[in-house]
């Protein structure tokens, strides 16, 4: 009697961020089913956002808070594309790269994250804006920061945002700017509402740690960049650079697709993380967006989400039951102050001290050096 042979179903992986990192390290990927496994990412090293703020401030080296997606993939099995996708055509199953090849898929799995959110400049000159995403230019840009203020007398940084990525940015960038030269100075651009959602008492630990970093706030918005001045609603000021953590909005490539998106671009998706128009794909981290409940784009969500939406595209692919993502209502946030001290935010609750940044170093490192 001829063996009936297992159909090879085609899974492909768009973007390698937590959620996709973690579907990598597991053991095995596939117990029961063939799966033909391919991951684009436009990089082949991950960074690790987390600790992006202790590698500024010189606590890491740059291998310490990277990981290589190549290796990763080649250990687990599963082919590597290097490209940035640009399109995703659901109906036809197929995502398009920047080198217009077309990959086929049965299942899609969309974790690319997001871009900078760069609508707050009123001027056209925002290419001069060093936007925080993708963490791999930003790199780049922050070492000819270094570079530059290393050969001036005095060097003026502003960072635009009001959020826990801005505050730790901020505080990094003054750390690693006065250990060149005291006559430099970090701003923190952030409008009226600064950590808008986090509790009082977090909000007021914050003020104190950048009074004591004598970081200088202006609390307004800033309207754009042009010519070396910053502008808001009331001032210009002169600034040798500008960086903006202006929170999130949907990916470039989400302008070309067919996927059902929502606010600015974002892949909308269900409690399973699944496209609400196409079933057989997946979404997940700051790419996605629930439409059943109110969830921040965050790491957290990326790397718990990620893993039920890991089991789930497993599950969809074999025909068994899927389960839903249920955040929790606190989310542990471990909000780091440049120079080896941390303030932590649970709820209600708050707590600050070195052992606070020791703590946040200790998951962070669980998180960049498990297998
Ligand atoms: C400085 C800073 C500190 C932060 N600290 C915290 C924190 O302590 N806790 C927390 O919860 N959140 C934190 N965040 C937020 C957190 O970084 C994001 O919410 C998180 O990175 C989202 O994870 P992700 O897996 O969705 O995407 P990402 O981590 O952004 O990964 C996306 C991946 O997709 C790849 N990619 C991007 N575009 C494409 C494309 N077109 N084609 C193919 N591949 C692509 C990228 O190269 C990357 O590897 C911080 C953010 C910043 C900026």
């Amino acid at each position: 009697m001829p063996t009936k042979k297992m159909p090879v179903k085609k899974l492909l992986l768009a973007g390698a961020g937590h959620a996709h990192i973690g579907l990598l390290r597991r053991r095995c990927i596939t117990p029961s089913i063939k799966l033909d496994i391919t991951l684009i990412s436009a990089q082949p090293q991950f960074v690790y956002s987390g600790m992006l703020p202790g590698w500024m401030a010189g606590h890491y080296t740059l291998d310490n808070i990277r990981i290589d997606i190549k290796s990763l993939c080649s250990q687990a099995g599963v082919r590597f594309i290097q490209q940035p996708i640009t399109a995703v055509d659901a109906k036809s199953q197929q995502v398009m790269t920047t080198d217009d090849r077309h990959y086929s898929y049965d299942v899609l799995s969309l974790n690319t994250g997001a871009d900078t959110d760069m609508r707050w400049s009123h001027n056209a000159e925002t290419s001069s804006v060093i936007a925080i995403r993708p963490l791999s230019e930003f790199i780049t840009h922050w070492q000819q920061i270094l570079t530059d203020a290393r050969q001036s007398k005095k060097y003026q940084l502003a960072i635009i945002g009001a959020g826990a990525a801005a505050i730790e940015l901020v505080m990094a960038a003054q750390v690693a700017l006065q250990q060149i030269n005291t006559n430099h100075q970090v701003i923190l651009v952030c409008g009226e509402h600064l950590l808008s959602g986090f509790n009082p008492r977090f909000q007021q630990r914050v003020m104190k740690q950048l009074y004591r970093h004598g970081i200088r706030m202006v609390q307004e918005r800033a309207t754009g960049y042009r010519d070396g001045q910053l502008s808001t609603a009331t001032d210009s000021l002169t600034m040798d650079a500008v960086i903006a953590a202006t929170g999130v909005m949907g990916s470039a490539w989400t302008a070309a697709t067919d996927l059902q998106t929502i606010d600015n671009g974002f892949i909308a998706v269900n409690a399973l993380q699944q496209s609400v128009s196409h079933p057989n794909v997946f979404a997940v981290g700051d790419v996605a967006t629930r439409v059943d409940e109110d969830m921040a784009h965050s790491g957290v969500h990326a790397v718990r989400g990620g893993a039920i939406e890991a089991d789930n595209l497993l599950a969809y692919l074999r025909g068994e039951p899927m389960q839903n993502y249920q955040p929790k209502t606190r989310t542990l946030y471990l909000l780091s102050c440049g120079d080896k001290y941390a303030i932590g935010s649970w709820g209600k609750f708050s707590v600050q001290g070195r052992w606070v940044w020791y703590l946040k170093r200790k998951i962070d490192k669980r998180f960049i050096n498990a297998k």
